[in-house]
């Protein structure tokens, strides 16, 4: 597995997993347990989660997924986010212990604010320092935040222990290039790139059809190894279906070459401005 350091020198993979719409119905329940196991037994520590997706169901599958697994726990790497809604102090705090309750864990190795809601930054950001303290959480980030949000964070009292910005990131939404990419870059601040396969649109496009072809692959393989390629950049597809976890970490092996990079680059060409950073 590649790797790839946070500011405080802790190592994480650069691909893990997503869970969103896991936990969503209980009929899913014991193939997306299967499915994050078999992630894991595939070689996979990073599992990306949060406390809304599947009203906590996601994080139901994770918590029966890693028990018993035959992974210490301190071989993975868990990512959760509270909700806006419960950004202010106390609510945080109970966020953080009902997600800790539902994964059966002592603490979530990164904790982020999924989105900006009405909580101010510092109240936040204090309640983390206090999980901190407490051994619940060991690094805190934020998700959805642009470059302005960024350097508000960075410029509260604890905000420069910002450990990621999980944003919208693949080849179809690439605005944070302008901006945010070279902030956190110039930070040692990794991003998270979420949905990088934009969710499967990616497939049927024709530059990918041709790079796919070239290289004996999926188009998708192709979408997800340009994304492994950033630098700075940790990707977390979700996959249930078995073979797409596979093909998602043999994407790691993909080197892309520079004529890929040029083809890719007509496709869909990099920002020549700022943008809004997208949000799915
Ligand atoms: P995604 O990872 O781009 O795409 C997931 C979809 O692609 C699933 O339908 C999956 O199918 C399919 N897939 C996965 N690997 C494939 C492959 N090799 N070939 C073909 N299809 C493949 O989209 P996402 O779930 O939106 O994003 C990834 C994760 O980022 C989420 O799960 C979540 O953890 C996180 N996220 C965070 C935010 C945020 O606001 N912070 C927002 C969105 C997402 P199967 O599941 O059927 O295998």
């Amino acid at each position: 597995m590649r790797m790839i350091e946070l500011p405080g020198g802790e190592s994480v993979p650069t691909l893990g997993l997503g869970t969103w719409f896991m936990g969503d119905h209980k009929s899913e329940f014991e193939r997306e347990v299967a499915a994050v196991r078999y992630a894991i037994e595939r070689g996979i520590r990073l599992i990306d989660t949060a406390e809304m997706y599947g009203s906590g169901g996601a994080e139901d599958v994770i918590g029966a997924a890693i028990k018993d697994c035959g992974i210490d726990r301190d071989e993975l790497f868990i990512v959760s986010k509270v909700l806006p809604s419960n950004a202010h102090h106390d609510d945080v705090i109970r966020a953080c212990e009902r997600s800790l309750k539902r994964m059966g864990t002592d603490y979530i190795d990164l904790y982020l604010l999924h989105w900006r809601g009405s909580a101010p930054f510092q109240e936040t950001l204090d309640a983390f320092e206090e999980l901190q303290n407490a051994g619940k959480i060991r690094f805190n980030g934020v998700s959805n935040l642009d470059k302005a949000d960024l350097e508000e964070w960075f410029y509260c009292r604890g905000g420069s222990a910002l450990a990621t910005d999980q944003i919208l990131y693949n080849l179809s939404r690439r605005g944070p290039e302008w901006d945010i990419l070279p902030y956190c870059q110039e930070r040692g601040v990794p991003v998270m790139a979420y949905s990088p396969l934009e969710q499967g649109r990616l497939d049927g496009d024709p530059a990918l059809d041709e790079i796919a072809s070239k290289h004996g692959v999926r188009p998708l393989q192709i979408a997800l190894a340009w994304v492994l390629s950033r630098p700075g950049v940790i990707a977390i597809p979700k996959a249930v279906v078995h073979d797409h976890i596979d093909q998602n970490i043999k994407a790691l092996e993909i080197t892309l070459d520079q004529d890929d990079f040029d083809l890719l680059d007509r496709a869909f060409p990099p920002p020549t401005g700022p943008s809004y950073l997208e949000m799915l």
